[in-house]
């Protein structure tokens, strides 16, 4: 394992699954990473998760999200045996919360057998929320920029995992060709909200490199109308973040590190 230890952390994540995905989206970042990826679900580093967790425990971190090369919910005995294993850990005192997932939401949204027989057992191993990806809060675009026929109802999608006891954060990507206006994210997170979820997380368009999609991104006087608009809607009962390049320093400190599917802990991955 190649280590870059950070003087204090607060978060750590993990890649689990396969690297397997529902969708097909064109600048994915999490492509290069499948080739290290098991070609099982369940199949995982039990041994190198644990020491992980541990080391990083000890290193100050106590928030853990899940993540993947992949779509994590084609994975779930994956997400299932680690989370078996930071609540195992418990025992030692080690406690990781909250314990977050990244999903395109796809399969939740497809598959309501999926969604009440697979998210309650998460939600007793310890997850919290589910972060779901939204390009547009229009179906026919979403589906668009995610590369499938039809993207299901995030309505729908957000009623299941609340059914199952786990909140929902809305991962936000602004791009010019989905959500580059002021105007238009504001619209986007009061629909988010009115159909019920629990936070919301925007962030500026990507590439597969992980690095800011220079050409795609919004103008940045229009993500300073957003952060204005933000300040003021902003509570403690729903939370709005717009993430944008110079609010990193959190990853750019280290502060934040990712176990990558090759078994290497940098801080270098963010979102996707
Ligand atoms: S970006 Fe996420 S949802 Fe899109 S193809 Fe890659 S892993 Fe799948």
């Amino acid at each position: 394992m190649h280590e870059v230890r950070p003087q204090v952390l607060t978060s750590l994540s993990l890649f689990v699954g396969t690297g397997v995905c529902n969708a097909n989206c064109p600048h994915c970042a999490g492509v290069v990473h499948r080739k290290f990826a098991p070609q099982k679900d369940g199949v995982l580093n039990e041994e190198l998760i644990t020491k992980t967790l541990r080391a990083c425990y000890k290193d100050g971190a106590r928030y853990l999200t899940l993540s993947s090369g992949g779509e994590p919910t084609l994975s779930p005995r994956a997400v299932a045996r680690t989370l078996e294993i930071v609540s195992e850990l418990k025992k030692e005192g080690i406690v990781y919360a909250p314990i977050n997932l990244y999903s395109n939401g796809i399969r939740i949204g497809r598959s309501a057998k999926f969604a009440s027989q697979v998210l309650p057992k998460w939600k007793a191993l310890g997850l919290a929320c589910v972060y779901v990806t939204v390009h547009d809060t229009d179906a026919k675009k979403n589906a668009e920029v995610y590369g499938v026929k039809f993207y299901p109802s995030l309505k729908e999608i957000i009623l299941r995992i609340h059914k199952a006891g786990i909140l929902m954060r809305a991962n936000l990507v602004l791009s010019k060709s989905t959500v580059s206006t002021a105007e238009k994210f504001i619209r986007s997170v009061i629909y988010l909200k009115n159909i019920g979820a629990d936070s919301i997380s925007a962030w500026p368009v990507r590439g597969e490199d992980d690095r800011p999609d220079k050409e795609n991104v919004p103008p940045e006087e229009e993500m300073d109308k957003m952060d204005a608009w933000i300040a003021l809607e902003n509570s403690l009962d729903f939370k709005i973040r717009l993430l944008r390049e110079r609010d990193r320093e959190v990853y750019q400190e280290g502060r934040k590190l990712t176990l990558f599917p090759d078994g290497t802990l940098s801080g270098t991955w963010c979102n996707h």
